[in-house]
């Protein structure tokens, strides 16, 4: 499938930045979330440890990611290029910066993305980002967890973000319908009627009504039938059903008359 101008531009540009992440581990699963949303760019900022078997595990498909991430020393040598950084706080409200929430953060970071490259940043697992950390945001993005117990994995927080970018990736794409072929057309006005007359007729020639009248069953059949929306092929199938009951009626009379 191709992908879309607004999806192509979130993959190459829209990075997502690990800073000083403690275990590998929650580094491959983040590489595994970020993929997942059809996202691309890993960027380590000094690792404690540098990426293991377990790193590569949680990634779980995700290695390539987890083997082209570039490692820099510092957050400011890793968004140096960035037009837009937004960092993301399990503490609301910690720094004097812009406070947003998931969707407007992905929806900021997308609009920006066919530009330049654009950073989403996140913090140690005990300690968060640094105070000078934040001052090279923008913005911070602050996913409204649990004010008592504010703080997600890192990994789950990425997800969260890749998430969002996804659904404003999604947003941004005119969803292509399939050409619709004329036989899955919804019937015409007069296609549906001809049925319907066709249905009456049937309904005479096998005698349903047996002398009430026939206008209650026709009127509760054609709620029935116009609630489901019939497109020509139903249509047609349902008049070849009928043809044969009309049929076989025919055929019945017939031996009902040459029978003694
Ligand atoms: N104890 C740390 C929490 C670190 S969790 C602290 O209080 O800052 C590791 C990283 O995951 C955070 O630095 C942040 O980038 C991200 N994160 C965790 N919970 C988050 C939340 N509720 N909103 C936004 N980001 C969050």
């Amino acid at each position: 499938m191709n992908e879309s101008p607004a999806a192509t531009a979130a993959a190459a540009s829209i990075r997502f930045v690990l800073v000083g992440t403690q275990h590998p581990g929650n580094i491959g699963a983040a590489a595994r979330a970020i993929k997942a949303m059809g996202l691309a760019r890993l960027v380590l900022v000094a690792p404690e440890k540098p990426l293991d078997d377990v790193a590569y595990r949680r990634s779980a498909g995700a290695e390539d990611l987890l083997g082209a991430a570039p490692v820099f020393a510092t957050l400011a040598e890793a968004v140096a290029d960035c037009r837009l950084v937004l960092g993301c706080t399990a503490r609301s409200r910690r720094v004097q910066l812009e406070q947003l929430e998931p969707d407007a953060g992905a929806a900021r970071l997308l609009d920006s993305a066919a530009q330049s490259p654009v950073a989403l940043v996140f913090g140690r697992e005990r300690t968060g980002l640094t105070n000078e950390e934040l001052q090279l945001c923008h913005a911070s993005v602050h996913i409204p967890s649990d004010p008592a117990f504010s703080s997600l994995n890192l990994a789950a927080a990425v997800q969260v973000l890749a998430y969002e970018v996804r659904r404003a990736v999604l947003a941004a794409t005119p969803r292509e319908e399939a050409p619709a072929r004329s036989d899955n057309l919804p019937a015409t006005h007069e296609q549906v009627e001809g049925f319907f007359t066709q249905l009456a007729e049937t309904l005479d020639a096998i005698d349903f009504h047996k002398g009430r009248a026939p206008e209650s069953a026709m009127r509760k059949l054609r709620r029935l039938f116009l609630r489901t929306g019939l497109t020509v092929n139903e249509v047609r199938l349902l008049r070849g059903v009928l043809a044969d009951a009309q049929r076989m009626a025919r055929l019945a009379g017939e031996g009902g008359r040459l029978s003694p």
